[in-house]
């Protein structure tokens, strides 16, 4: 193009990616990458930008901004346009989560749902096939079945702890189906550790049966919720996209809802081509919030990961406690081989399976003093919760039998608090039930 106008940058290079040769770490980057405070009145945090709409420089910077928004030019817009679109606060929230999963690109969005069916949409056309591990997320198994089925895309899936050989099979199994269909194998959709079983998915498994059986334009996309940005990388081991409800560790305040995707360009643009369509980018100030957020994330991942630990080695030896579903003490040899391979440690949620029924569980969640009796999870405060009479309440009773959903299952998220303080409170609830 011969008359492109000479357009300022809305945002600095990160002209401190790299100090002395030395690559900065995540922790340090998110006090000031992607925003330079000499273009917003020298204000040492970002102002959030409350406004609907940007002003031009020119008629031409307008037309060249609207050539990257309408996907004429590959890469998105390059400058500010309107609030649907982009926004400074975002834009900024988008370049520091891509460095978490030291991804090309990331998208923010108004919750972890809206990035999963803006994802799952903007990869779909009827006739295809969607490839999940199971369990998922209810709200995600629910959108693939019950709202993608209505136009025509069907789906088959696999145990979250399946082996290489089983996977090729549901992978060769949807290749068939695809065809008899006129369609595709469209995605394949990870969430790993499952909810509430804490079972891993080999990602590196699913990457050589995806390369075995199908080509490359089958992207594998993986909602990384539990144990991300921290604890997990998948993007390292096989995966495309990572996919998160940023409601949970990411925000860690239980103050907000959001979510993102991250990946490569590639699987990034017809992602944000249909949210410039639909809407669903975050809002500025939860844009704002999550900058805040993201400054003590791997502080607070890394106090309730040790919290977490303490408190699973009180529980473990506990004469009520009939077992645990904590990744930091896997039983299983095929499930520690993936644990030793994909994470970095084992998170701060797991379940707690108390000797009885719902009536002992009840018991327990009524008498603690401490964790507060609320679902969600990855917030400064600890939580526990009742899959079965709660989140999995319209499961019907054979599929949450075999996903291992019982009535003495109680969910528990550990939060920053003092740990022999939690352990003080588990011990008294216990001494209830
Ligand atoms: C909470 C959650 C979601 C949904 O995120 P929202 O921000 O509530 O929309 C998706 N996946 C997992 C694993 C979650 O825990």
């Amino acid at each position: 193009m011969t008359d492109t106008p000479k357009i300022p940058r809305l945002k600095p290079k990160p002209a401190i990616a790299k100090l002395a040769g030395r690559k900065l770490k995540p922790a340090t980057l998110m006090m000031g990458h992607g925003y330079d405070p000499q273009l917003s009145e020298g204000a040492l945090k970002p102002p959030v930008f409350l406004t609907s709409t940007f002003a031009f420089e020119s008629a031409a910077a307008g037309k060249r901004h609207f050539e990257g928004i309408t996907g004429k030019r590959a890469g998105g817009a390059e400058g500010l346009v309107y609030g649907r679109f982009n926004g400074p606060n975002q834009e900024i929230l988008e370049d520091r989560l891509a460095i978490w999963d030291e991804a090309e690109d990331a998208l923010c969005f108004s919750s972890g749902m809206t990035a999963i069916c803006v994802l799952l949409l903007a990869n779909c056309s009827a006739g295809d096939v969607i490839v999940h591990s199971g369990p998922l997320y209810a709200a995600s198994e629910g959108f693939i079945a019950k709202t993608l089925s209505r136009f025509g895309v069907t789906y088959l899936d696999f145990a979250a702890g399946a082996e290489g050989g089983e996977i090729e099979a549901v992978l060769e199994q949807a290749q068939a189906m695809a065809k008899k269909q006129g369609g595709k194998v469209a995605m394949i959709y990870l969430e790993s550790p499952a909810n509430p079983t804490n079972a891993l998915v080999d990602v590196e498994a699913v990457r050589d049966a995806r390369n075995a059986v199908l080509d490359g334009n089958c992207p594998i996309a993986i909602d990384n919720t539990f144990l991300g940005p921290l604890w997990q990388q998948p993007l390292l081991h096989g995966a495309d996209i990572v996919v998160y409800s940023l409601t949970k560790y990411v925000g860690g305040h239980s103050d907000l809802v959001a979510g993102s995707i991250a990946g490569a360009e590639r699987w990034m643009t017809p992602v944000r081509m249909l949210r410039n369509t639909m809407g669903g980018i975050a809002d500025p100030n939860t844009a704002w919030m999550l900058l805040r957020s993201l400054e003590t994330v791997e502080l607070r991942m890394q106090r309730a990961g040790e919290n977490a630990a303490k408190v699973c080695e009180f529980l473990s030896a506990h004469p009520k406690v009939e077992g645990l579903g904590y990744l930091g003490m896997i039983a299983d040899a095929r499930q520690q081989d993936i644990y030793r391979r994909h994470c970095n440690g084992a998170g701060s949620t797991f379940s707690l399976f108390i000797k009885g029924g719902e009536a002992e569980s009840f018991a327990f969640l009524d008498s603690l003093r401490i964790a507060k009796l609320a679902v969600s999870l990855g917030g400064t405060e600890t939580l526990a919760s009742h899959p079965a009479a709660m989140t999995h309440l319209s499961v019907p009773d054979e599929r949450k039998a075999r996903l291992g959903i019982t009535d003495n299952l109680v969910r528990i998220s550990i939060g920053i608090e003092d740990p022999d303080d939690l352990i003080a409170d588990f011990d008294q609830a216990l001494a209830k039930v």
